[in-house]
């Protein structure tokens, strides 16, 4: 055979080939399904991932489509890890705290009581360390966690009566999750955990005294200012972050340019839901004060604070004395607070301060 000929063929295949793998590459479509927490309307909770299946469906040219749904549809709001872990669903939006029963690692990425506040936490994780530890911490159930929108200070709660001394605390029953609530546990309150439909009932009948949700963007829509008055400024949710999580395996059979086009929708939309969130209490602020004038803005009296806070630390060193990764996360946690703060107090904190003070 003619070796010219032969060559000149083979040329041939070799472009044609590789122009119809160029191709399929090109028309692959990538279709995922996310699995979140909150059912669809419960916004700004809910914000994040429906907005980041919009952008990554934009910015891929429809290469990437991504569904998501809502608790309704899969009935497992606290399974969202176990699914995206078995690849059922490839990505998943909740908060990393509920999963601190499975695996206390996970707990200190939402936000812990007397913690980092937003700015601080947010440049923890992305430029503290923060990020690689959480991917420490998620790496065995084979999943990448990412931050996924923060709620910024959470208001410490609506209660019935007015909160004097730690002893109005004993025997008050109250919603309040996660870590501040065996805080609150140890203070004497008796802690339930009501689903959220039937939080309004349980406070307007008297089943419960107090219960802490988010701030006035999300509490007005369920109308606990209108049965409880009194309602006590943050401490032990300072800066909630949600948390986008993805099947590791799903994410690397992705090719690179939807890789990117994922990161960087994941941290537009997390970024979004914090402004979505200031606003809507922002303006639920102010029609919560001219509709309801008794609502009575507290903060706990400092000696309460002081006995929270004394409980937090001691359940902190129980955690820190486990050693290993959770003592490496509390440890980063409590040095980024303390070198952070310094700069808060001069800059944020400082600035208000002033502000205020020229406006008596
Ligand atoms: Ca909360």
């Amino acid at each position: 055979m003619n070796m010219k000929y032969f060559s000149k063929v083979l040329l041939v295949l070799a472009m044609i080939s590789s122009f119809a793998l160029n191709a399929t590459a090109k028309e692959k479509v990538y279709k995922w399904k996310l699995a979140m927490t909150w059912p669809a309307q419960l916004t700004p909770l809910a914000s994040p991932p429906q907005k980041l299946a919009a952008l990554v469906k934009e910015m891929s040219n429809g290469q990437f489509i991504i569904e998501v749904h809502g608790k309704n549809k899969h009935k497992a709001p606290l399974g969202i890890l176990d699914m995206v872990k078995l690849n059922q669903y490839q990505m998943g939006h909740s908060g990393s705290y509920y999963w601190k029963g499975k695996d206390i690692n996970t707990l200190f990425f939402t936000s812990m009581p007397f913690g980092m506040n937003k700015d601080e936490q947010t440049a923890w994780f992305y430029y503290g360390g923060g990020l690689e530890l959480m991917q420490k911490a998620y790496a065995k159930h084979k999943v990448y966690s990412f931050p996924g929108g923060n709620t910024g200070v959470q208001m410490g709660g609506w209660f019935r009566k007015e909160i004097k001394t730690a002893d109005d605390l004993k025997g008050l029953k109250m919603r309040i999750p996660g870590f501040a609530g065996e805080i609150m546990s140890k203070m004497g309150v008796t802690v339930t955990n009501i689903p959220g439909g039937e939080l309004y009932t349980a406070l307007e009948r008297g089943t419960i005294d107090a219960l802490e949700w988010v701030g006035p963007g999300m509490d007005i829509k369920m109308g606990f200012h209108k049965v409880a008055p009194y309602y006590y400024t943050g401490w032990h949710e300072p800066a909630s972050e949600m948390q986008y999580l993805v099947n590791i395996k799903a994410y690397k059979k992705l090719p690179k340019d939807l890789q990117a086009i994922l990161t960087a929708a994941m941290k537009l939309t997390a970024y979004d839901m914090f402004s979505e969130n200031f606003n809507d209490s922002v303006n639920a602020w102010v029609k919560m004060k001219k509709d309801y004038p008794n609502i009575k803005v507290k903060d706990f009296p400092r000696p309460v604070l002081k006995q929270m806070k004394k409980v937090n630390d001691e359940l902190i060193a129980k955690l820190e004395a486990k050693g290993g990764l959770t003592k490496e996360i509390i440890e980063s946690q409590r040095d980024y607070l303390k070198k952070s703060r310094q700069w808060t107090n001069i800059s944020e904190y400082s600035y208000i301060k002033s502000m205020n003070e020229l406006e008596k």
